[in-house]
């Protein structure tokens, strides 16, 4: 049987992965829809590289563009977010939710209320509005596969087993391009230096919060959200080498851990079978003599505080992770173009939140109100950036 893939994201990094992998395996899987955000020439190749059944940018105004570039080709476009929304609720096996940031939710959602299996990159949808996703997939039926790589290794490593045997969870984190600087290094660090990941290769935004380990935050929030598991039963564990994903602690000492060279098409391509294991060409096997040893240290969360604030986030749970989330994409975003020094992001995040505290108490009910305090923690963010100028 064929399986009709639909692609949110699918020009970005973990977009281009996928779609490598399902030419790998053409037999098995025809594209549906494909989504991307501006680059109409970028999506325009990915849909006739694909032959997808649509394509959708987010951009209206490159509307034109996109289907000037899919001219000749018969694959009907659209532009704006009701053509995303379109492209996100048409027939499909499985949508790969790849869109970066707040921006992916409600495209995510619109496939997850239909009932679908969503194979979910787009962390922030479980960060921004965790309860009303988990709700929603239940109450739809919908499956939620983990792509993020220490998730997908942990749902491996748990393999169906009882959530209440695990006594903990453990994710890695390579540490990031600044694990051994100092923290006089890391303060004047410049976004090019931030974005230069040691082990994967990744789109701008999660490379910076890699650095900040702020990814690692936000990948505890979606651990907490997708297996279920309290906030004290999750940890985080620096492995530069970023071949062991994620471990689980049993309550009888044993440890469970699931190894892989980091390469995303891992992760995808266990979403993609389903269960099955597909093969993936010009991969690269794990050599483990070749690799020679497999360090772990403690995360520092005094050089990275990014780290610190999210933990308090999930602890303080209700609105606090869609507060934080939606100042970090503000700082990350003002730090790339010059206007924050990489400190200045955890300054900002900290301010936001303690704004916010006593503002947004609650978990957001729907993706509208996380959509709505999302909204007005950017415009306060984006309004308190040239004050942080001279102090972050
Ligand atoms: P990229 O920045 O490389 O790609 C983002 C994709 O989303 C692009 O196709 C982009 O299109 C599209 N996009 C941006 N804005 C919109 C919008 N408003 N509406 C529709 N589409 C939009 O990101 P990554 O692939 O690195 O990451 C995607 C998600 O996966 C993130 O949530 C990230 O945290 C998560 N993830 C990524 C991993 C990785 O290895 N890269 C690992 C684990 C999780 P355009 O370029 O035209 O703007
Ligand atoms: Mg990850």
């Amino acid at each position: 049987m064929t399986l009709t893939v639909t692609i949110l994201g699918a020009t970005g990094s973990i977009g281009r992965s996928t779609v490598d992998l399902l030419a790998q395996h053409a037999d098995r899987f025809r594209v549906g829809a494909v989504v991307g955000g501006r680059d109409a020439a970028a999506l325009a190749r990915v849909a006739r590289e694909t032959g997808a059944a649509f394509a959708a940018l987010a951009d209206g105004e490159a509307g034109p563009a996109l289907a000037e570039a899919l001219s000749g080709s018969g694959i009907p476009c659209g532009a704006g977010e009701s053509a995303v929304l379109e492209a996100a609720a048409r027939d499909a096996d499985i949508v790969v939710a790849a869109i970066s940031g707040a921006a992916g939710l409600r495209p995510t959602h619109a496939a997850l209320r239909l009932g679908r299996t969503v194979a979910l990159a787009n962390k922030e949808s479980l960060v921004c509005a965790g309860d009303a996703f988990m709700r929603d997939a239940k109450r739809c039926g919908a499956r939620i596969l983990p792509m993020d790589s220490e998730h997908d290794a942990l749902a491996q490593a748990l393999a169906g087993r009882s959530i209440d045997d695990v006594t903990t969870m453990m994710i890695t984190a390579s540490g990031g391009p600044f694990r051994t600087w100092p923290a006089e290094r890391i303060a004047a660090a410049s976004a090019t230096e931030a974005a230069a990941h040691p082990t994967w290769s990744m789109g701008m935004k999660i490379n910076i919060d890699s650095a900040s380990l702020m990814n690692k935050g936000l990948e505890l929030i979606e651990a907490h959200h997708l297996f279920a598991i309290e906030p004290a039963r999750l940890g985080v564990i620096v492995h530069p080498q970023s071949i062991v994903h994620g471990m689980i602690y049993w309550c009888d000492g044993a440890v469970s851990a699931e190894l892989a060279m980091p390469d995303m098409r891992v992760p995808i391509s266990h979403c993609l079978g389903l269960g099955d294991r597909l093969t993936i060409a010009r991969g690269r096997p794990l050599d483990l003599v070749a690799a020679g040893s497999l360090t772990f240290e403690a995360a520092d969360e005094a050089r990275f505080p990014c780290l610190a604030l999210a933990r308090a986030a999930l602890s303080e749970g209700g609105a606090a992770p869609t507060v934080m989330n939606a100042a970090n994409e503000i700082a990350v975003a003002a730090f790339i173009r010059g206007a924050l020094t990489f400190y200045g992001i955890a300054a900002l995040v900290e301010r936001a939140c303690t704004h916010f505290a006593g503002v947004h108490r609650v978990a957001p009910e729907d993706v509208d109100a996380a959509l709505a305090i999302d909204a007005e923690v950017r415009a306060w963010s984006a309004a308190a950036l040239p004050r942080m100028r001279a102090t972050g």
